[in-house]
């Protein structure tokens, strides 16, 4: 038993509470938004914002373990909490996958390959840089992005200024990634406990639209020495950096089989989502195990699966099809759908409100399944 403090009360932390109560963990998070999907399942919420110190002290007073659901944590508020109760995963893994230019160098440092970037500090400099890596190109802030925002793909030099001026006013350094014209975007969630165990979750083959995730599939539609592969990389991030907790780590596979990890999380991830069904053990389980130093549960994936990600606009279609008869079971297709709503009141489009694990004979069932429902449609 004991308590877990979650820093975040978004859906993430909600699956990490649900998860850790069959444990036997109670929990207490910290979030400023009224009925936070994390609030609503916890023992307690302590409204306040992310950066108030205040807030952190009591958190830190009131957990026996505290863990976070985003990485953009404050310096300062990490430093309370570690010196006020005890942050497994620490400061230092915060710290480097807070920044792209940090968390690539150690990926590199890890003998893992990223796509060839380079620091950018002015216009000129851009310009060279987009000369010597050739078009398109990614520039990106160094923090604070996510779901695409923070980042311009440069198609030619005459973007070059806008680009800069645009990116530059967010206060924070920038990097340039070369394109990496990639067949397929995987990633691989990994967990490493204090005792030093590490295992790694199956592959994910993600769709991403609009820069947000729309689907997982898993087995990844590619050779299993690739999957083999991609989940050696993630261990051996893992292990590199010290990871306690999970580690989400994003890669690109191109046609000739090459992976470049894009970027890594140090939380549970949307493209980990499929394993509360489909896995003998949960991310989000696994995560709870890693921080509270228990032995990992097994990772092995049951059954083919594709998750598919529930956004605002998809809420209306959802309801209508629940209704009819057979929607979440559709035995004779042999298709089972598992509905996860994460209690969010407001369905604003792009937000993330739920997602559907499908679990399959095989993943072109659950694919079928997903075009049938019509649900996704106006994507
Ligand atoms: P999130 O954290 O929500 O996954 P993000 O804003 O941190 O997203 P990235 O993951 O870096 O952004 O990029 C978003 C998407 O843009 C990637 O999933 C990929 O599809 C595309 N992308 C990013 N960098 C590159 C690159 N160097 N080459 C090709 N595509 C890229
Ligand atoms: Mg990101
Ligand atoms: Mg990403």
């Amino acid at each position: 038993g004991g308590t877990i403090g979650i820093l975040g009360g978004g859906q993430l932390g909600r699956m990490l509470a649900l998860a850790g109560r069959n444990l036997g963990y109670r929990f207490v998070t910290l979030d400023p938004t009224e009925d936070a999907p994390c609030g609503q399942v916890a023992d307690e919420q302590i409204k306040a914002g992310y950066d108030d110190v205040e807030a952190a002290r009591k958190l830190a007073a009131k957990s026996d373990v505290i863990t976070y659901e985003f990485e953009n944590v404050d310096a300062h508020v990490t430093d309370i909490l570690m010196k006020e109760s005890y942050v497994p995963q620490g400061s230092k893994l915060l710290y480097t996958t807070q920044h792209r230019l940090r968390e690539k160098r150690a990926i590199e440092a890890a003998g893992v390959p990223v796509a060839p970037y380079a620091e950018i500090g002015s216009p000129e400099q851009l310009r060279e840089t987009v000369l010597r890596f050739g078009t398109p190109c990614v520039l990106k802030t160094a923090t604070g992005g996510y779901d695409g925002k923070g980042q311009w793909v440069i198609r030619s030099l005459d973007e070059v200024e806008e680009a800069y001026e645009t990116l530059s006013r967010a206060k924070t350094e920038l990097v340039l990634e070369q394109f990496i014209h990639f067949d397929k975007e995987l990633s691989v969630i990994a967990a490493r406990s204090p005792r030093g165990e590490v295992k790694a979750f199956p592959a994910a083959e993600n769709i991403h639209v609009h820069n947000i995730l729309h689907q997982s599939i898993v087995p990844a539609r590619i050779p299993s020495e690739v999957q083999q592969e991609a989940e050696k990389l993630a261990v051996r991030i893992a292990d590199s950096l010290g990871v306690i907790g999970l580690i989400a780590v994003e890669l690109f596979l191109t046609k000739d089989g090459q992976l470049y990890v894009n970027e890594l999380a140090p939380r549970p991830h949307n493209s980990g989502h499929y394993t509360m069904e489909a896995c003998r053990t949960s991310q989000f389980e696994q995560h709870v195990r890693a921080i509270c130093n228990l032995p990992l549960g097994s990772t092995e994936l049951l059954s083919p699966v594709v998750m598919v990600n529930l956004l605002g606009e998809h809420m209306e279609p959802l309801l209508q099809q629940m209704d009819k008869p057979g929607f979440l079971e559709s035995e004779e297709r042999g298709v089972s759908a598992k509905v996860h709503l994460y209690g969010k009141l407001e369905a604003k489009e792009k937000r993330k409100m739920g997602h559907i694990n499908l679990l399959a004979g095989d993943v072109n069932q659950a694919l079928a399944w997903i075009e049938r429902t019509g649900i996704w449609e106006s994507k």
